[in-house]
């Protein structure tokens, strides 16, 4: 049987664009279908404009340093329509390069909506069906609000790059990555900023240590951060949001922002009619090659909700093209993955939390936390904190954390001995680069705890 494409894309985010892009490399006759824009959520609507509001956020606090450090900076605030103006079209020229990656590796792109019709038929759509050897889909996800009285006022991170004016006051609601981040960001861009989060403690699943860290920082750079506490109702009150809490409180906001979690764009794709199985968050079922039950039909990314990460997803592709196109079936590595959390300060991280690692074997304890020179110099009582976590039988270092300004570099670099399976030894072994703050994590004599 003779199709129109070996491989239809659904999708042109990080992992569909890169998926394309190397099969069609490989000579392979590809196509991909966006509804949106291409870029998908990292490059449009996450990653990389977070990344320039966190950068635009942090220069509040670098005037206020650069003048304990002797200069003579005045600050005269922040312009939101200058930076909003640069940002998208910053967004539109990434956009562009999408476009023309895909383009210049000969993959045919329709800017349409597409669902499967069958096994190797895709339906776009202004009605016309595309048949493939293999169908991709690569549709990530969407921002979950849940449903309580006035749930409609509420607007999420997509809406955030936005905004028509910065507002005065934010109620930020939610503990994970976004809420964390966005908290931060608004902060340093002097929106009076109020996070709420149900849980005992923000970034749940991380280091405690280290999110204690960042959430005692990020209350000392002046975020009102409630902790048990979440939203009951919302309703609108002039040109404000009134807002009843959990505890009782009761505020007005000019703006609520839910980062609450995500869900699988896998709705309304045809999956069903295909029996293509989804879990219970709405995410496809796939197996270790990112195959699911239907065997022509592939994802990966977001709407599969592995590891929720651009660079997981890119990683999924090309573990996807090796697998189907080059007779070499890989699986995605979904182990020791370094992320980093651009709050303010950055959290980078690699491996077993503490908690993890004590649950598993006996571990040493290896940490430090300090005022680092560049801050401390300029007044801040700020801290940093480097951490390592030591299996006490194997002396494998089984998770590094940090909590500093340019943690994510930091962990990156960190990470590749991590990954290479590198003892406390190797660690000491190294000379370290002095003066950084990361050299401690090379000078870190006697564990402060053994659990
Ligand atoms: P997360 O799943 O990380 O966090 C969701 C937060 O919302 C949790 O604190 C959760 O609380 C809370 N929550 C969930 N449901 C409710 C509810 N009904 N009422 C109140 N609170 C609720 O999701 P995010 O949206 O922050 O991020 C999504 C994903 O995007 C991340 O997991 C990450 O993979 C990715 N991401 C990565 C970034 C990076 O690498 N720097 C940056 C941004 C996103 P609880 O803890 O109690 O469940």
């Amino acid at each position: 049987m003779s199709f129109d494409y070996d491989l239809f894309v659904i999708g042109g985010g990080s992992g569909g664009v890169r998926a394309a892009r190397v099969a069609a490399a490989g000579g392979a006759k590809v196509a991909l279908a966006e509804e949106d824009r291409y870029g998908g959520t990292c490059v449009i609507r996450g990653c990389v404009p977070k990344k320039l509001m966190v950068f635009a956020s942090e220069y509040s606090s670098m005037i206020e340093d650069g003048r304990a450090y002797g200069w003579d900076l005045e600050n005269k605030g922040f312009d939101w329509s200058h930076f909003k103006g640069k940002l998208h079209a910053e967004l539109d020229r990434l956009e562009g390069i999408y476009r023309n990656l895909l383009k210049n590796s000969g993959v045919e792109s329709f800017d349409a909506r597409a669902k499967l019709a069958d096994a190797h038929t895709v339906e776009l759509s202004d009605g016309t069906q595309k048949t493939a050897k293999h169908i991709l889909i690569a549709t990530g996800g969407r921002p979950f609000v849940p449903q309580f009285p006035g749930s409609d006022l509420a607007i999420t991170s997509n809406e955030m790059f936005h905004l028509e004016t910065l507002p005065e006051s934010i109620l930020i609601v939610g503990g994970g990555y976004i809420a964390s981040e966005f908290a931060g960001i608004m902060n340093g861009l002097g929106v009076k900023t109020t996070q709420y989060y149900r849980g005992a403690q923000i970034l749940r699943g991380f280091d405690d240590e280290a999110r204690g860290l960042v959430a005692q920082e990020m209350i000392q750079s002046g975020i009102d951060l409630k902790l048990g506490t979440n939203v009951l109702e919302m309703r609108r009150e002039g040109d404000k949001i009134w807002v009843k809490a959990t505890n009782g409180d009761e505020n007005l906001f000019d703006h609520v922002m839910f980062a609450t979690g995500r869900k699988a764009n896998a709705d309304d794709l045809g999956l069903e009619a295909l029996c293509i199985e989804r879990g219970k968050g709405g995410e496809i079922k796939v197996d270790q090659y990112s195959q699911t039950a239907v065997p022509s039909v592939y994802a990966i990314g977001d709407v599969t909700d592995r590891v929720n990460l651009t660079p997981v997803a890119i990683r999924e592709g090309m573990a996807f093209v090796e697998t189907v196109f080059n007779g070499n079936p890989t699986s995605p590595d979904h182990e020791l993955i370094p992320t980093a959390i651009f709050t303010q300060p950055e959290m980078g991280t690699i491996g077993l939390s503490e908690e993890e690692a004590a649950e598993q074997e006996t571990i040493e304890v290896y940490a430090t936390s300090f005022k680092p020179m560049q801050q401390s110099f300029a007044g801040r009582a700020q801290r940093v904190l480097m951490k390592l976590i030591v299996s006490q039988a194997t002396r494998k270092v089984l998770g590094c954390h940090i909590v500093a300004p340019g943690a994510g570099e930091m962990i990156q670099l960190a990470g590749i001995a991590v990954k290479m399976g590198a003892t406390k030894e190797d660690f000491d072994r190294t000379v370290a680069v002095h003066p950084t703050m990361s050299e401690e994590l090379v000078t870190l004599k006697t564990p402060v705890r053994v659990v």
